[in-house]
């Protein structure tokens, strides 16, 4: 009777210290967590957008290819590229299609349509920052080379610095340098987040049209673009 006795006051007794290390320990990681609330950013959430799509081609090149088929397959490398790093980008389309709504029917509808569809995707994003490829085009073939424009705004303009620093690497004689979008491009206009759009290059000149319709050099132009978006995580994101 004695001995059950110890027995059971050393089974409480144990049952109380496993108890209340357990609320300390729970207590302290509660804690833990309040103050490293303030400091934690939130997760950065990429949008790859392939312009253009389906009935709009936008831009052709000399050789007739529409470049709504270059920006998905830039955007298609990019995803790849970036997947190896853990990165699992939100791509606005996959394939070649318009993302209109079924009761769009004239292509200005369609095209009206699609872009509004695009705004709204990258709105309903969390922490979203937009990537959009395109190419250019221009009268004068002797144009070419790679230009980075940019939203309004610190942390699209320091991104948009990379991505043209990261693409001289493929035409170290390229000189652009980021230029703030025109108020005129709708879905830039549109969206709120942070966002870069990359003209990879002329479709009108020659050699570069050539080497845009090339998977090697569309690999290049998704590794130096994927390259300044690891590189932009290490840039805090700007106050405000
Ligand atoms: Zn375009």
């Amino acid at each position: 009777m004695k001995n059950w006795s110890w027995k059971k006051i050393f089974i409480c007794a144990l049952a109380f210290v496993l108890c209340s290390t357990a609320g300390s320990l729970f207590l302290l990681s509660r804690r833990a967590e309040e103050i490293l609330a303030p400091v934690r950013l939130p997760e950065r959430r990429l949008v790859l957008d392939a312009g253009h799509g389906g009935e709009d081609g936008g831009a052709v090149s000399r050789t007739g290819v529409p470049e709504s088929v270059i920006n998905l397959a830039v955007v298609q490398k990019l995803d790849q590229l970036l997947g190896f790093y853990g990165v699992a980008p939100v791509l606005l389309r996959d394939s070649d299609v318009s993302l209109h709504d079924p009761s769009a029917s004239t292509l200005r509808e369609k095209k009206v349509s699609d872009l509004h569809n695009r705004v709204a995707a990258i709105e309903a994003t969390e922490n979203a920052t937009l990537i959009s490829i395109h190419q250019n085009t221009f009268p004068d073939p002797a144009y070419h080379g790679a230009q980075v424009f940019f939203r309004p705004g610190e942390d699209s303009r320091a991104l948009a610095l990379l991505v043209q620093d990261s693409l001289r690497a493929l035409d170290p004689a390229n000189k652009r340098i980021p230029a703030k979008i025109p108020d005129t491009v709708y879905l830039m206009k549109h969206i709120t987040c942070p966002a870069v759009l990359v003209e990879c290059g002329f479709l009108s000149n020659a050699g570069e049209e050539e080497r845009l319709r090339s998977g090697g050099y569309q690999t290049k132009l998704a590794l130096c673009v994927a390259g300044a978006w690891l590189r932009s995580g290490e840039i805090p994101p700007a106050a405000g």
